[in-house]
């Protein structure tokens, strides 16, 4: 039997569509043919990066890219992502199968022998299960929010869960005895507790279990107890070593922050991100402009062009007003993986989206938490109590994240050789043990060979 064929199909935005891609790209390493479905909309975007020729035709052998329509109005907002969701099964659901045809049409001698999926996209193992062909879900978080969705049912049952709307009625719960204690709100379907989330995440994980292997950018030295509670888990991270290809990505990267770096000295500069999809406020924008000024340190911040108010405080050039020490570097989109790995990076506030996570803990990067909802709660407790690489940032009593409290944790953070040791330790061992990821890469590949 020759190398599998996968369909990868990630949910349609960028924190799915990156780590699978470079999934993807893993997978193409090791001899597998990639066909990647994604939204004529992602499509698009990505023939307008530098990873494509302009044909739409990705510079990657062995990775075809293909799409469909999501069926989202351009007029209808994307970041409504139960619109998305919605969408996205109700019109590319039924034109799969005939997709799938007509690509094993094309290459009738390496048909497609497996689908992976992102979470929102168990529908599709639905539509692999009835055609016959093998289906594994890559879930783009932590093993330990996977389990926390697992375990929504059981909550309901035995009454922590309100089984309308999914809110907690607990302040604090423990998915099993091994994972740490958490309070309620850091369940990742706290902050999406309504009928329409709570419905669709538990008809989603239905469909997830209909997937051989739940494989997560995750390892036993990151969250072993979590791993350990399915027997479909497979860990095959840390995905680590693509840095200079980023292919996945939607926006262009702006590299002269690479050159900006270079002129700084060894773990001088603080870098802040709150990945793809987070916005903040007008008033905590400027607090944290203030309080990166009152720092008195070199730092780099992502502000990304769609976040609408954004546009308008660039435009009136209001932070040239704001950072008089003149230490910042505002770009709309970085290389992140490239910037973590920069010597002069010295800690990275961060929103704590799993992506962001792996990339710092794997870079050796102490982390400031900024979660805002979703999973980034629960990452902020293993970032802070587990793994203890980080610190966490408090609200004041109006939910706001003062220009004092940042200053205050990033120095704070910045003068603790303990923590900063125990990430460079931390990311040494996680790294080093890469090739327990890489057997069960290779475990996976046999399997859809069989
Ligand atoms: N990222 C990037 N450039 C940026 C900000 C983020 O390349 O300026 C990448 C980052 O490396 C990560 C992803 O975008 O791979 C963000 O994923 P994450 O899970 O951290 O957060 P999400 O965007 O899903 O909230």
């Amino acid at each position: 039997m020759g190398n599998p064929h996968f369909l990868t199909i990630p949910f349609p935005i960028l924190g799915h569509m990156n780590p699978l891609m470079q999934f993807s790209q893993v997978l193409a390493k090791h001899g597998c043919k990639i066909t990647f479905l994604t939204s004529d909309e992602n499509y698009n975007k990505m023939k307008t990066t530098s990873i494509n020729d302009g044909e739409g035709k990705l510079m990657e052998p062995h990775i075809n890219l293909v799409s469909l329509p999501d069926g989202v109005n351009p007029q209808d907002d994307r970041k409504d992502l139960a619109k998305v969701i919605l969408s996205t099964r109700i019109t590319m659901s039924p034109m799969l199968p005939k997709l799938i045809e007509d690509i094993n049409n094309l290459d009738s001698d390496n048909k497609i022998s497996c689908i992976i999926v992102t979470k929102n996209m168990g529908w599709a193992l639905e539509v692999a299960h009835q055609l016959g062909i093998k289906g594994a879900l890559f879930w783009p978080a932590s093993a330990t929010s996977l389990v926390s969705f697992n375990s929504m049912e059981r909550l309901v049952e035995e009454g922590i869960v309100d089984p309308q709307s999914g809110i907690p009625r607990k302040q604090e719960i423990q998915l099993s005895l091994n994972l740490p204690m958490m309070e309620a709100a850091a369940m990742p379907w706290y902050s999406l507790s309504n009928a329409f989330f709570f419905l669709h995440m538990m008809k989603e994980m239905q469909n997830v279990n209909l997937g051989e292997w739940w494989l997560c950018n995750t390892s036993m030295d990151l969250e072993a107890e979590a791993i350990s509670l399915s027997p479909k888990f497979l860990p095959i991270g840390p995905l680590i070593g693509n840095e200079d290809n980023n292919i996945g990505s939607l926006w262009q990267e702006d590299e002269t922050c690479l050159e900006w770096l270079d002129q700084h000295k060894p773990k001088s500069v603080i870098y802040v991100s709150f990945g793809s999809l987070i916005s903040i406020g007008p008033n905590q924008f400027k607090e944290l402009a203030i309080g990166l000024d009152l720092l008195k340190r070199p730092f780099l911040w992502v502000v990304r062009k769609d976040m609408a108010h954004m546009n308008n405080v660039l435009e009136n050039e209001y932070l040239d007003e704001l950072f008089k020490g003149n230490k910042g570097k505002i770009v709309s989109w970085s290389p992140q993986k490239k910037i973590l790995c920069h010597p002069s990076i010295a800690c990275f506030i961060t929103h704590c989206g799993w992506n962001s996570t792996i990339e710092s803990v794997c870079s050796g990067v102490p982390l400031l938490c900024w979660p805002f909802f979703s999973d980034q709660l629960m990452n902020k407790t293993y970032i802070c109590d587990v793994w203890k690489v980080g610190l966490g940032f408090e609200k004041d009593e109006n939910g706001l994240i003062t220009k004092e409290e940042i200053k205050k944790k990033v120095d704070e953070l910045l003068e603790d050789e303990e923590i900063k040791e125990r990430s460079l330790k931390f990311m040494e061992m996680v790294v080093k043990n890469k090739s327990e990821g890489d057997k069960n890469l290779n475990k996976f590949i046999n399997w859809a060979k069989e």
